[in-house]
């Protein structure tokens, strides 16, 4: 048997096409667009190429977009002095800070200071706890779990009385996406178990998923004896283990594995994630998705 392919790519397309469709009827309706700020402290390569990655695809959809990219040495009180400005500004409606920041900053002061009705990383402890409550409270699920759950519904699976095994337990994957899983209601419902580092026996918890969830950053961990036939397989895990040569631009670029045994995976799986291009995409299209959730709360229509 080999699985469906479940390709975060087209999904993104999709969904950004529909996003870029409610725009544009807000537009016409309202005569506002979102508005989506980002704020990149110092020139870090690697938070670069996010931050332009999430500007172009702002624009894509038809966003308003500013850029705010102050110098790696701003003083912690004037990082907060600009979020506090955007929190103030009317015309946005998401604030995103590039992580990681500079060492002399507190991470943790700054993602809190943000407005959580702007948080559109889903990151600030209100917005936890409004996932955590779940139904109507829920303002924006954090963008990977959300990608997570709109790929698992979008290729049809049963998530109602499911299995789901999450495998890892970090605050921006492994714990929101179990949430999500089993809260009451449309794409979840779910039987839900976490496992990680100090889980007894990793192997017979996967075995029972009916959607096997990987977030824990180690390539290849999940073996294909770990993986029920049949079941959905959510590979998240993005590992470095290589270089190559594009054959496109001729450059250097990072060979990428999950962390499942993808080759023998997909012969057991009904349906599975490929890396690149599973769940990677689906985390910028969940961003701006929230962003414009955003502007719909402000107006009243939700
Ligand atoms: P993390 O390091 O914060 O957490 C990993 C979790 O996995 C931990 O809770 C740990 O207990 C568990 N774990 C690690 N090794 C394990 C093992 N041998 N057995 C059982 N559990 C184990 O990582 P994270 O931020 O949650 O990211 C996980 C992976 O997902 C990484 O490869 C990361 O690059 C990738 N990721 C991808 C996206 C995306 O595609 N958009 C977004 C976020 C993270």
């Amino acid at each position: 048997m080999t699985a469906k392919l479940i390709k975060g790519t087209e999904i993104r397309e999709e969904i950004l096409e529909e996003i870029t469709a409610e725009v544009k009827d807000i537009k016409e309706k309202h005569g506002v667009v979102p508005g989506l700020v980002t704020i990149l402290v110092g020139e870090n390569p690697a938070s670069i190429s996010y931050v332009t990655l999430k500007i172009k695809t702002a624009h894509r959809v038809g966003f308003k977009e500013i850029q705010d990219s102050p110098s790696a040495d701003i003083a912690e009180e004037d990082l907060l002095a600009l979020i506090d400005k955007y929190n103030n500004d009317d015309t946005i409606n998401g604030i995103l800070v590039q992580l990681p920041l500079p060492k002399h900053i507190d991470e943790k002061k700054i993602l809190n200071a943000i407005d959580p009705d702007k948080d559109v990383d889903g990151f600030h402890p209100v917005n936890v706890g409004r996932l955590m409550i779940g139904g109507d409270e829920v303002r924006f699920p954090p963008c990977t779990p959300a990608g997570i759950q709109e790929m698992i519904v979008r290729s049809g699976t049963e998530t109602s009385g499911a299995e789901v095994v999450v495998v890892g337990r970090s605050n921006i994957v492994g714990k929101p996406i179990a949430n999500m899983m089993l809260q009451k209601g449309p794409g979840a419902n779910s039987t839900v178990t976490v496992v990680h580092t100090r889980t007894k026996d990793l192997a017979e918890h996967c075995k029972r998923a009916d959607i096997l969830i990987v977030a824990a950053g180690v390539p290849g961990l999940v073996k294909p004896e770990w993986i029920k036939p049949g079941s959905c397989v959510i590979d998240v895990g993005v590992n470095r283990v290589g270089e190559k040569i594009s054959e496109k631009t001729g450059k250097k670029i990072a060979i990428l594995q999950g962390d499942v045994d993808f080759d023998a995976a997909k012969e057991i799986a009904g349906s599975i994630t490929p890396v690149p291009g599973g769940v990677g995409p689906m985390t910028i299209t969940m961003l701006m998705r929230n962003t414009l959730k955003s502007l719909k709360f402000k107006l009243g229509i939700q």
